[in-house]
């Protein structure tokens, strides 16, 4: 698909609707996980898990890792568009 068509034709706006509704689907989950963290066990912890693969890019690897659910600047998920990480409650 061509630039244009992607911002022109009938095929690109559906594209750029899924993708919109893909990121507020998973938005909405990894907000809900980061909210009932505290209540499954006060000491549990979040792990922000990527994919693992060739395609994970710079800032969600660089987010890798474990965080305390108390932490106030918790990365963004999702962290851009397309992106396939999530919470986990550990
Ligand atoms: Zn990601």
């Amino acid at each position: 698909m061509s630039q244009s068509d992607y911002w022109t034709s009938e095929q690109g706006t559906i594209i750029r609707l899924e993708a919109l509704a893909q990121d507020l689907v998973w938005g909405s989950y990894n907000e809900t996980i980061v909210v009932l963290a505290p209540g499954v066990d006060p000491n549990s912890f979040l792990i922000y898990q990527t994919a693992e693969d060739e395609d994970v890019c710079e800032i969600c690897d660089g987010n890798r890792g474990e965080y305390d659910f108390t932490e106030t600047n918790l990365p963004d998920l999702p962290a851009h568009v397309n992106c396939r990480c999530e919470w986990y409650i550990a």
